[in-house]
């Protein structure tokens, strides 16, 4: 049953319950309590960030809870683009109405993700992903019941000791060919149910095969306070895995009419020489990014023999090394470049310069740095034969010293 082309995948985050198992907070609903400093679901956006691989993100939300969600993606860098779907009555009415928005994205695959699951791990993700694509129209992560198991009687003494063979516990996402899900969703809810508690067991009741994949003890659902303190004290404790990368470029002054640094482009009695704009401030950035992952430098991705980069603009160059660092799990922090050159004057352009870093990289203008020095007329940069730049990154990475 292998399917030919790689098909799409987007991201249902069910988002509206008001949570009310881990009681009241000024916080909000327990997706919105901050753990780790932020959000719940910000935790559980960043881990398909990590990961790479989702297509499109719906969120349904309480219809009160627009500004906490506000809140919650602004502490996402990059910030993710998602859809905002208002939620229904029920679990069951929120996903249906997720699952409609992202129907129209025009994905193949849907996963259901509780936004309290914030531990998904790229191993999970790819799991499941790996069991669509080898055919099944549902896939259900699940873990193998260890505790034993007793049913009791409504007064609380046991009844009976119910046998854990074969018992496992559902976890999300539930992962489902999207049209098939959708269709079970909408005739679930025209035959007048809805008590259903999960999306697989929509599946089941309307016949499709749910596969099981491992799951993982880590990916809890976080319920009750107890539980978001300990997800508290996991994320606080984590190590800070932080790397900080240099970079190095130099290209030569011709006689021209300008040249690009930054992005910016400054009006000059000569220009800079290369095969693409020549942009040295973009380019030793480049490979300071590059290099916090060990991911080459810029001349492995980006080739000069390459005609397709004749021209072009560098920032191009540093958006990809930027996507590298982030499919690596890492963050940037911080961008310093330093421009050693006699002319032109780079001080007037320097703020243009650093919002056009914010911009490429998205991250704050604080994080963005651009200083420039003269040569003191010694050597070639002080003979105007040629412009330097040498580059700093600094960038986390969540998991640390994997
Ligand atoms: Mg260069």
């Amino acid at each position: 049953m292998q399917r030919e082309r790689e098909l799409s995948c987007g991201v249902v985050i069910v988002a509206a319950g008001r949570g009310e198992r881990a009681g009241a907070s000024t916080e909000g609903p327990k997706q919105y309590r901050r753990i780790g400093g932020r959000p719940v679901i910000a935790w559980t956006l960043d881990a398909f960030a990590t990961w790479g691989k989702a297509g499109p993100i719906v969120i349904v939300i309480h219809s009160d809870d627009e500004a906490l969600l506000e809140t919650a993606l602004a502490t996402c860098r990059p910030r993710p683009v998602v859809t905002i779907v208002p939620g229904g009555a029920t679990r069951q009415a929120s996903v249906l109405a997720g699952l409609k928005a992202l129907s129209e994205h025009g994905v193949d695959y849907a996963m259901i993700q509780d936004a309290v699951r914030p531990f998904i791990t790229p191993d999970l993700l790819d799991r499941c992903l790996e069991k669509l694509s080898a055919g099944f129209d549902a896939v259900l992560p699940t873990i193998p019941v260890t505790d034993t198991l007793k049913r009791a009687s409504a007064i609380g003494d046991v009844q009976e000791t119910v046998s854990r063979d074969r018992l496992f516990a559902a976890q999300t996402p539930q992962c489902f060919v999207l049209s098939k899900i959708l269709d079970a969703h909408e005739a679930a809810a025209s035959s007048g149910r809805s008590d259903f508690t999960d999306d697989a067991s929509i599946a089941e009741w309307a016949g499709i095969p749910v596969a099981l994949v491992e799951g993982s003890a880590d990916n809890v659902k976080l319920t009750t306070r107890q539980d978001l303190l300990m997800a508290d004290e996991k994320l606080s404790g984590r190590r800070i895995d932080v790397r900080t990368g240099n970079g190095y470029d130099v290209h030569q002054l011709v006689p021209g009419d300008g040249v690009t640094l930054c992005g910016i482009f400054m009006p000059h009695d000569q220009s800079l020489l290369g095969h693409s704009d020549a942009d040295v401030a973009l380019h030793a950035l480049t490979d300071a990014l590059l290099a916090t992952c060990g991911a080459g430098d810029i001349g492995d991705h980006f080739p000069p023999s390459d005609d397709r980069w004749k021209g072009a603009a560098s920032r191009i160059f540093l958006e990809h090394a930027a996507e590298i660092v982030r499919r690596h799990g890492g963050v940037v922090m911080n961008a310093d470049i330093s421009l050693i050159a006699e002319a032109p004057k780079i001080g007037p352009h320097r703020d243009a310069m650093r919002q056009a870093l914010s911009q490429m990289l998205g991250i704050s203008l604080d994080r963005c740095s651009v200083k420039a020095t003269t040569n003191e007329k010694i050597g070639f940069v002080g003979r105007r034969e040629g412009i330097a730049a040498i580059a700093t990154a600094t960038v986390s990475f969540p998991d640390g010293f994997r």
